[in-house]
Parts: structure tokens; C-alpha cells; sequence
């Protein structure tokens, strides 16, 4: 059976970049009725917070991501302690007392000698006796995981045949000198004991993947299948890491954008599948192909969640829109007359209340000058109301007849000087819920 997990760690709202892997996980557990897994990454307490906990379960359950369970990496210490113990008894686990600046100084002298700046091993060589003086000089120190320094190998499901020379990669600290378990190995041993068969995540989590598979094999585990999938961009290809911020799903949901915009743009951006609307999970999972994204950057541009989010209103019945306008206050028997009138006519649900409260307040009337006379004169023929589905027929044939203007040059005008905007809805259909029109 399949079984996935998407991993956050709980230190600040996620964004588009976070959904991309937890709807891919998703959606790959789905296609096969496998398990969802939730599990926070809240090993550092001073980052975790519990409102990220609570808004993350609250951003995924309005996309309709629903997990199986939810683990919490903060009550499984001493899993990673057990964890840590064996990989010690093997000796493939070492004390090191270098501080930040020693190693940032090792690092530098590395470059420039041209050489990869990879932890040198030092504190390898340290016996019992140099260890308990280091030890009670600078208290505690941190540990590392020996790697062998072979090849790592692994065919990635997104990315294809991966090849790592693990000597170029620095033996990764798995405990602090504070004693907080550090994601590497938290995250090894949740994925081996929850039997995670499948981790899809950003391509930044590569070289970890090569040290996470050693550290399972350590540990007497073979490793899951691997996919990583590519860094989203903004439209130009810059960056957006400094911009995920502004792109919070809760910042998107008040914006207006849908669940199902969000769900299938991200289900094929950066694909060789086309963007669709499919409204209905078990289909939108079983139309998801892991192997048609490619490598490189993938374009992402928050414009484009608008129109989708249009696509997706205007199929829905009055019914899915109801409670948004009974909080306009549309009146229940003008519901889906307004909706069928207006539904073309939005891209998210808030432009509802531009088209009513042009109805209720009337629009500031958009006056072209060489119509000015025009309008004066066919203001004088506009019925009074309450208008229904025949007045703007009425209302345009008479204009028609009294000015000599037909075509655009004719309907244009009128429909400016009662919406205030050029374009809207189908007129005809329009003008009955037309409440208010200012005159002049
Ligand atoms: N907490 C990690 C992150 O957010 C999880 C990475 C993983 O999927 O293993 O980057």
C-alpha cells in the first residue's frame, strides 16, 4: 500500500510552494487508496508554534486535502534517541566540539585551496581523553553521521537517475549540542517506522536524500522511493523565496481565489499535462502523473489562479453560491435569475457584490463626450422601473428609432451609462434586477 506524508514544520503559514509537494503526496496516496500522513516537524521548540499547527490543518482542510493521521515529530523523542543509540553502537555516529566560527573558518580555508568545503572528519580523531576536556570546556557536543564515502545512488521519480558522490557531502549533524534532533534524522526515522513507501518534496531536499538514504541503511532500512520536484519561480523566473510569504494560502483564500483553482493549477503546472477543471478529487488523482513534470523551474504566477477561479464559479448551480448572496442581501426569489445573469460575468465570488451593488446603488454613469447628447436624449425614453427581461429591448429599439444608432455605437453607450462599465453581463438579462439608476 502506498503511504505519503507531507511534512511541514510549523513556523509560519503555508504557501503555494508547500501545497505543490503536500498535493502531489496527496494525490499519489489517493490514487491508490493508500494513507495521507500529516506529520509536523516541530523538533525546535523555540520556532514551532501550535497557531501554525492549527492554521496549516485549517489551509489543507479548505483544499480538501484530508489526512488519514497526524504525527507530531515533538512526541517521538525518544524514537530518535533509540535511533541515535544504534547508530553509536555501530560507529557510525561522532561527537564533535568545532564552534560555528571554527567551522565557517574551516569552510573558507577550503575554498580557497579549491577544494569542496566538506567537514575534514577532525573530531574523529579525538580520543576519550581530548573529548572529556573539549567537553568540559565548551559543554556538550554535536553529533554526526559517518558517511561512506561511496556513491549514493537512486532513481528519482521525478528527476530520473541520481548519482551522489557521498565524499563531497559533509557528514551531517543529527543532534545539536543542545540535544534537539535535527529534521535529517527525525525525518528518517519517522519515514522508515511510519512505512512511508513514498517521499515527493523540492528539489533543495536532494542532498539530504542522498545522506537520508546511508542514514537508513545504517539504521537496517531500505529507503522509499524518492521525487523531487522543481522550485516554482515567479512569471520573469525570479526567485520566490522572499515572495512565499505574500502567497499564504489564507492570503490567496481572501483574495477570493477557490480550492479548486488553487488544486489544479498546481496539479499540472510545470507538467507536460494542460492545466484543467477538474472538480472532483478522486478524478483530478487519477489524471496526476508524477513522471510528466520536469526538472527545471517551474513558472508560477498568482494572475493566473484568477481566471481559473472564474472557470470553476461559472459552472456552478445558484445553489453553491447561495449563502454569498443572501449575505448581499439578494433577495431569495431574485437569487438565480441575478446568479444565471452575472455567474459569466466574475472572477471570484467578491465580484458578486460589485454586480449588485451596481443593482441597489446604481453605477457612476461612464459618459463619453462626443455621447453626451445622446445619452441625454435616450435617457428621456428609459422606462421607468421596475424594469423586466423586455426593457432593455424596449429601451434600445426605441432609442434606436429616435437616434439613427445601431450597432456597438448604439448598445455601448447605454450599457456604460447603467453599469459604469464597459464590459458585464448580458443586458437583457441584467436589467431586471436593476434597482437604482442614477439619472444624470
Ligand atoms: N519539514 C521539512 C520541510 O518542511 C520536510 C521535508 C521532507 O519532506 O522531508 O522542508
Amino acid at each position: 500500500m502506498t503511504t505519503t506524508r507531507f511534512a511541514p514544520s510549523p513556523t509560519g503559514y503555508i504557501h503555494v510552494g508547500n501545497l505543490r509537494t503536500a498535493l502531489f503526496n496527496f494525490l499519489i496516496a489517493r490514487q491508490s487508496g493508500g494513507q495521507f500522513i500529516l506529520r509536523i516537524d516541530d523538533t525546535d521548540p523555540e520556532r514551532s508554534k501550535e497557531e501554525y499547527v492549527d492554521a496549516i490543518k485549517q489551509d489543507l482542510e479548505w483544499l480538501g486535502l484530508h489526512w488519514d493521521r497526524v504525527e507530531r515529530q515533538s512526541l517521538r523523542l525518544d524514537r530518535y534517541e533509540a535511533a541515535a543509540e544504534d547508530l553509536r553502537a555501530k560507529d557510525r555516529f561522532y561527537e564533535c566540539f568545532e564552534t560555528p566560527t571554527e567551522l565557517d573558518l574551516k569552510r573558507k580555508k577550503q575554498l580557497n585551496m579549491g577544494k569542496p568545503p566538506v567537514y575534514d572528519r577532525a573530531a574523529r580523531a579525538l580520543d576519550a581523553a581530548a573529548k572529556d576536556k573539549l567537553r568540559a570546556e565548551r559543554g556538550q557536543g554535536h553529533w554526526r553521521f559517518l558517511l561512506d564515502q561511496t556513491r549514493i545512488e537512486w532513481a528519482d521519480g521525478i528527476l530520473g537517475d541520481i548519482s551522489i558522490d557521498a565524499a563531497s557531502v559533509s557528514d551531517p549533524v543529527l543532534i545539536r549540542a543542545d540535544g534537539q534532533f535535527l529534521y535529517t534524522l527525525a525525518s528518517v526515522v519517522d519515514d522508515v517506522e511510519m512505512g512511508i513507501t513514498h517521499v515527493v518534496r523540492g528539489s533543495d531536499h536532494v542532498t539530504n536524500t542522498a545522506t537520508q538514504i546511508q542514514i537508513m541503511q545504517a539504521l537496517g532500512h531500505s529507503a522509499p522511493a524518492f521525487a523531487h520536484h522543481s522550485l516554482l519561480t515567479g512569471p520573469q523566473g525570479e526567485s520566490l523565496s522572499k515572495r512565499l510569504g505574500t502567497l499564504a494560502l489564507r492570503d490567496l483564500r481572501a483574495q477570493g481565489v477557490e480550492p479548486w483553482a488553487l488544486l489544479n493549477l498546481l496539479a499540472r503546472l510545470g507538467s507536460s499535462d494542460p492545466v484543467e477543471m477538474i472538480d472532483d478529487m478522486d478524478a483530478l488523482a487519477a489524471a496526476f502523473t508524477l513522471s510528466h513534470f520536469g526538472a527545471a523551474p517551474t513558472k508560477f504566477d498568482v494572475a493566473d489562479l484568477f481566471p481559473l477561479t472564474g472557470h470553476y464559479l461559472q459552472r456552478l448551480p445558484v445553489a453553491a453560491v447561495a449563502d454569498d448572496l443572501a449575505a448581499l442581501g439578494v433577495p431569495a426569489d431574485q437569487a438565480e435569475g441575478f446568479w444565471l445573469a452575472v455567474r459569466d460575468n466574475i472572477q471570484t465570488r467578491q465580484d458578486l457584490a460589485l454586480w449588485w451593488g451596481i443593482c441597489t446603488k446604481g453605477a457612476t454613469p461612464d459618459i463619453a463626450d462626443e455621447d453626451a447628447e445622446f445619452i441625454a436624449q435616450a435617457m428621456t425614453l428609459l422606462p421607468e422601473g421596475p424594469f423586466d427581461a423586455s426593457s432593455w429591448k424596449s429601451w434600445t429599439d426605441a432609442v434606436k428609432e429616435a437616434t439613427g444608432r445601431k450597432g456597438k455605437g448604439l448598445f455601448m453607450p447605454l450599457r456604460k451609462v447603467l453599469t459604469g462599465q464597459a464590459h458585464g453581463p448580458d443586458m437583457g438579462s441584467f436589467m431586471p434586477y436593476l434597482q437604482a439608476v442614477k439619472r444624470s
